[in-house]
């Protein structure tokens, strides 16, 4: 074959490898290829490692687009991280326990956490950091708190979406209710709240849930049946962690260091001004 003829049906190729990446929409695979095939040619590459190479580039591409899609649809009311969780500023916690809850287990087990502690101690930080961890790993992960939920079942039962709605909270393969027992449940939300912990429950699928209310207090403090809230206790602790914190409360904390340097502040202001 003459040189030119090579090189014509190499271009020949080269246009059909490019429209069967645009069939298949590869669409960074189809954006790289031109890099690749002259880095290949560059180093000599084998083939072997440019296929490598060029499919790569399109699983690392989808796999970032679903990673933006699941931390979409989670919901997580910030941006924090388990590794941004200082330990050493809450005494009050089992600092194996949630690196053992980091690894994710729970979830695969589906088994339900409950995070029990007073305002402050980093119950939603740690919820939020679970969260993450979860849909980077692949979960599909939901956040909410319990009045919203109660809120939007309310709102789902008056519109007849029900059903509806109690498919979607049993869906995610991680859910995490914020906040339970800060408002008090009216009946009907004290029975959504069962229902979803029920079902999910039954399916196998981890709740992780934060409240201020010790497991004691369950009992009057949810909804004005004290048998609904034993029954969702039941569903929780059969498969379930239970995680204490009982420290001094971070915000209080920063409130005293802010405090603090107000008072040494206006200490050293006279000194100053000397
Ligand atoms: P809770 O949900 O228990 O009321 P949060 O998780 O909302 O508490 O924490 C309150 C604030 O303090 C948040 O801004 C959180 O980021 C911060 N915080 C709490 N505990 C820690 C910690 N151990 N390390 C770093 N920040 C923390
Ligand atoms: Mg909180």
């Amino acid at each position: 074959m003459s040189e030119t003829a090579r090189t014509q049906s190499e271009a020949e190729t080269y246009q059909r490898l490019r429209a069967h990446l645009a069939f298949l929409k590869l669409a960074d695979a189809a954006e790289a290829l031109p890099r690749l095939l002259d880095e290949a040619r560059a180093s000599k590459l084998p083939l072997i490692e440019t296929l490598e190479a060029l499919l790569g580039v399109e699983v690392a591409a989808t796999e970032d687009r679903r990673l933006t899609s699941r931390l979409r649809f989670a919901c997580l009311p910030a941006p924090w991280r388990l590794a941004d969780f200082d330990f050493s500023a809450q005494p009050g916690i089992d600092e194996p326990l949630i690196r053992e809850l980091a690894t994710l287990r729970f979830i695969d087990e589906g088994a339900n956490v409950l995070f029990i502690g007073p305002p402050g101690v980093g119950k939603t930080m740690l919820a939020v950091g679970l969260a993450r961890a979860g849909a980077e790993a692949g979960h599909r992960v939901y956040f909410t708190t319990a009045s919203d939920l109660a809120a939007r079942c309310r709102k789902a039962a008056i519109e007849g979406r029900w059903a509806t709605m109690m498919r979607f909270y049993a869906g995610p393969r991680l859910l995490v209710l914020d906040e339970l027992g800060y408002l008090a449940l009216p009946a009907d939300a004290a029975a959504a709240l069962f229902q979803v912990i029920n079902t999910r429950y039954t399916n196998g699928s981890s709740t992780l849930l934060t409240t201020n209310v010790g497991i004691g207090s369950w009992a009057t403090a949810f909804g004005d049946d004290p048998m609904v809230a034993a029954a969702m206790l039941d569903r929780l602790l059969h498969r379930g962690v239970v995680v204490g914190i009982d420290g001094p409360s971070y915000r209080l904390r920063s409130h005293q260091v802010r405090a603090e340097a107000l008072r040494t502040g206006t200490e050293v202001k006279p000194h100053a001004s000397q």
